[in-house]
């Protein structure tokens, strides 16, 4: 029997693995130290948890222990990095290169520096949800310090070509910093390799505690600078201050740490569940789509519209199933997800589209329930659009037109 509710929300967040809270719980109770404490064992053994996990979160990206920055999450590292660099590199340039299927949380950064006079350039994608590094490389002037383009898509899943542009901000002197929130720990990422100066990071997208994160500053070629956001002690060489959130950064390490280990299986088994459920859906429902890049993807995300049913109607088709639909659910406004729209995904099937986020703990069991479901939801609801009936009726949608009513 399978047991019910099903998450398949992994993109929004993830359980806490067992082996990383079973490494956290000491550091409640008997371990509680401040890690700035110098005169005792108790700050002494907090500050050797804190620099264990230093070395776990950078072996799994390529960098040294010194150039992780410990942070709230990947919102306060996405604001440190953009903002710290427009502050520290204000005389050198005011520009900044981003793109349109960023995170609210680089987005809405960008927009506060705009209205403080910074440039910003928001990179359109094509419909595969990837930026055109032709488009990269002409947006860049001799006033831009940094371009900001995530690694993966937090709604599609598409990975941007990293080490590409990497290599184009290198050779034009830019920084670049990457929001790597859905791709750490799930695919290789490597700072070397591709070039990365600044990468975001935060812990409960990868079985982590929420409420913690890391920001990666490069120290060599270049030594990377960032204005403060926060005054205080100094902590973090002076980048962050505020008394570290020990147990936190410890689940962090820990999760850091069993990714390293589990990566290589865990996705090619998460890409063999995520095909088996597509795969699925294609086979037994006309007229769905996949939204974005199939090549470039993560292993563990599906997106998915399914014509002529409403995102919210089948979320309450499929109670039992936790899923994200990319329509107005996370809003007050009608707006459909502005990430679809980047792609150039009409209103009508951005309000159908369904993401699946698997993970850790999804078996396969579970993929075949939650394709039934589904399958069975849209077939019903179906049945009950006008819409989909004129459609199979060889009614031109397109070319209706609508009366309003009197
Ligand atoms: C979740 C997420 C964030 C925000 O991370 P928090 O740690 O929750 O602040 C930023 N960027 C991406 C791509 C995300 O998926």
């Amino acid at each position: 029997m399978i047991k019910t509710p099903i998450y398949m929300d992994y993109h929004a967040t993830t359980p806490v693995d067992p082996r990383v809270l079973q490494a956290m719980l000491p550091f409640f109770t008997e371990q509680f130290g401040n890690a700035a404490s110098r005169n005792h064992s108790f700050g002494w053994e907090a500050e050797r948890a804190v620099d264990k996990a230093r070395g776990e979160v950078a072996a799994l990206i390529g960098a040294t222990a010194k150039e992780i920055i410990f942070t709230s999450g990947a919102t306060e590292s996405n604001n440190l990095a953009i903002k710290g660099v427009a502050g520290m590199y204000a005389e050198k340039g005011n520009h900044i290169i981003t793109a349109a299927t960023e995170h609210k949380a680089v987005l809405d950064t960008c927009k506060r520096l705009q209205k403080q006079g910074v440039q910003v350039t928001v990179l359109p994608v094509g419909k595969d949800g990837l930026v055109d590094l032709d488009a990269l490389r002409r947006a860049i002037t001799d006033k831009t310090i940094l371009i900001s383009i995530m690694h993966a898509n937090n709604e599609i899943g598409v990975l941007q070509p990293v080490r590409e542009i990497g290599r184009i901000a290198k050779e034009r002197g830019v920084l670049f910093h990457t929001d790597a929130t859905q791709a750490v720990g799930k695919v290789p990422v490597n700072v070397i390799d591709d070039n990365i100066d600044l990468l975001s990071i935060s812990a409960h997208k990868m079985y982590g505690p929420k409420g913690v994160g890391a920001l990666y500053v490069r120290r060599k070629n270049p030594r990377v600078q960032l204005t403060a956001q926060m005054d205080g002690g100094g902590h973090e060489r002076g980048m962050r201050s505020g008394t570290l959130n020990v147990t936190g950064i410890v689940g962090l390490g820990a999760a850091c740490a069993v990714c390293l280990q589990e990566l290589p299986s865990e996705a090619v088994r998460l890409a063999g569940l995520r095909d088996r459920l597509k795969s699925r859906l294609e086979a037994a429902l006309e007229e769905v789509y996949v939204n974005g890049s199939m090549e470039h993807r993560l292993p563990n995300n599906l997106n998915m519209s399914f014509a002529y049913v409403e995102g919210e109607s089948m979320l309450m088709g499929i109670k039992d199933v936790a899923v994200s639909s990319g329509s107005a659910c996370t809003s007050a406004t009608l707006e459909p997800s502005y990430v679809l729209k980047a792609l150039g995904v009409g209103d009508d099937l951005a309000h159908t589209s369904i993401r699946f986020g698997l993970g850790r703990f999804n078996t396969e069991e579970e993929v075949d329930y939650v394709a039934e479901r589904v399958i069975e939801t849209v077939n019903k609801l179906r049945e009950l659009s006008p819409l989909y009936e004129m459609a199979r009726a060889g009614v031109d949608l397109k070319t209706v037109a609508w009366q309003p009513e009197r």
